[in-house]
């Protein structure tokens, strides 16, 4: 994807669809990790832009990174009063796991449709059968369409639940 929000809308259908077991939050973080990479090449004139992090192996370790970052501020919270922002204190360990691989493994998928230099197999294959599986076109109109549809969905709940407030950040 060019820019890393359009990773963020089959986030918030996940989240909207299954609130308590998907952490929108770890979703957007793990997906924000990943494009460091990217970012990172695209400032040193580093080629090919996308490498270990856009690999399914390197998904794997961005969502352990994730999760291990969840943690280790959870720990930071008890010992030191931090903002609370999204209510991302009150989120358990359950979800934040879920968001960040569904994160990590989607953002793999999404830019491996769209990018001729993803090696999403790697290191055991340097061949990319996602690519072009749909347009890019159509794929930016799925990104849209899931975080409308989400949204639509995060909606409804909280009107016909008003009293549960907003699902898990
Ligand atoms: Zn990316």
């Amino acid at each position: 994807m060019p820019v890393t929000p359009f990773h963020f809308g089959p986030g918030v259908l996940f989240a909207a669809a299954a609130p308590r077991r998907v952490s929108f939050l770890a979703f957007v973080a793990a997906n924000c990790i990943t494009d460091c990479e990217s970012v990172f090449n695209i400032l040193r004139g580093n080629f090919p832009i996308h490498r270990f992090l856009h690999t399914f192996v390197g998904a794997t370790l961005v969502g352990i990174l994730t999760i291990a970052l969840f943690v280790f501020m959870r720990w930071l919270a008890r010992m030191k009063p931090m903002p609370n922002w999204f209510e991302w204190q009150q989120l358990t360990l359950a979800p934040v796991i879920v968001g960040a691989f569904l994160g990590s493994y989607s953002h793999v998928v999404l830019d491996g449709i769209m990018h001729a230099d993803m090696r999403p197999f790697a290191p055991w294959s340097d061949e990319n059968p996602l690519l072009h599986l749909v347009s890019v076109s159509t794929l930016h109109w799925l990104c849209v369409f899931t975080a409308i549809a989400g949204g639509i969905l995060w909606l409804r709940t909280r009107q016909s639940r008003p009293r549960s407030a907003s699902p898990h950040s």
